[in-house]
């Protein structure tokens, strides 16, 4: 586990923005994570957790300090019957056509998202009306002084785009599903339909984090989806530098060449006060941004 030093952030998330990191290391064993985890901790030294980093805005000046990245080499999956358990590190996709391919139903609505099982836990992330937590039997955690722990399901207080993770320090390693059988063949074909919808509806060329706005149920029922209420806000287009509200979904900002994360942040209060004016509903964020102190925050 060779630490990377200055590593440029925008190498570690899909909008590509972001200054260097002191440190970034990919850890592939637990013990590792424990052993990064503990020295940072007693030094006092700032510790960020990611993923692929596709819901994240790193900040211009980097991080003073480590990232820790659960990646590829954290994924092992087991399937026993329909209990099927998943490192954090291993990818939505992955995850959703291999519990396909075993005949098992639940995580279709994965399977165009390219984050990890930890970041999906963590933000209870999914689509169509879906998010991983409906399917989660357990979860296994490690505190900032390497401990583990395992939490039941109500324990994990999922709720939309929430779960208890976002209020406390630990790290998802690992989780546990349990799904329904189902036909292979139907599975694959509802998967099929999904990317293509998304790779109709999204824009797919350049740099950006997915939705940036939450899909808040009571607004949506007076006023539709985020994307809705930007667009009729007249706001696609808008820009600030490179950062850019799409034109083909307005609930996204994709990032035209050399997006600032200051240009983004600016071009998403731009969306919040013309919205607020407009509509009275003030748009509540998705992405979090990374400040270079290693503090997570909803821009
Ligand atoms: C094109 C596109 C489409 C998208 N579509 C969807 C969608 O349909 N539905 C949806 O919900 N999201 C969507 N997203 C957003 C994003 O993919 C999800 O939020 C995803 O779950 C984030 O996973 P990640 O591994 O990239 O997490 P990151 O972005 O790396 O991290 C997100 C948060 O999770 C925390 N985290 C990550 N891994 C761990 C871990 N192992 N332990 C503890 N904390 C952890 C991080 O600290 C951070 O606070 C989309 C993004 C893009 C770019």
């Amino acid at each position: 586990m060779d630490p990377l030093e200055n590593e440029p952030l925008r190498n570690h998330c899909t909008w590509r923005i972001g200054g260097p990191a002191d440190f970034l290391v990919e850890p592939s064993s637990w013990e590792q994570v424990a052993l990064v985890l503990q020295y940072s901790s007693e030094n006092g030294i700032p510790a960020v957790v990611i993923g692929k980093g596709s819901n994240l805005l790193f900040d211009d000046r980097g991080l003073r300090g480590v990232v820790i990245k659960i990646g590829r080499k954290l994924s092992r999956l087991a399937i026993a019957g329909t209990i099927v358990q998943a490192q954090g590190g291993i990818s939505a996709p992955r995850l959703a056509r291999a519990v396909g391919l075993a005949g098992l139903s639940g995580l279709e609505h994965i399977v165009g998202i390219p984050g990890t099982l930890g970041g999906l836990v963590f933000m209870n992330g999914g689509s169509l009306r879906r998010a991983i937590g409906d399917t989660i039997v357990e979860v296994r955690t490690m505190d900032r002084q390497g401990n583990t722990q395992t939490l039941g399901r109500q324990e994990c207080r999922f709720a939309y785009r929430h779960s208890r993770f976002q209020e406390e320090s630990c790290i998802i390693m690992e989780a546990t599903m349990a799904l329904a059988r189902g036909r292979r063949d139907a599975i694959a074909a509802e998967m099929l339909e999904i990317l293509r919808e998304r790779r109709r509806k999204f824009p797919m060329t350049l740099p950006n984090c997915g939705s940036v706005f939450t899909n808040d149920p009571q607004v949506c029922a007076s006023l539709g989806p985020p994307g809705k209420i930007i667009e009729s806000a007249g706001l696609k287009g808008a820009f600030v530098g490179d950062a850019v509200v799409s034109e083909r979904h307005a609930n996204f900002i994709v990032n035209r060449a050399n997006a600032k994360a200051e240009d983004v942040l600016s071009l998403i209060e731009l969306v919040r006060e013309r919205v607020i004016r407009q509509t009275g509903e003030t748009l509540e964020c998705e992405v979090r941004f990374v400040e270079s102190t290693g503090v997570i925050r909803a821009p």
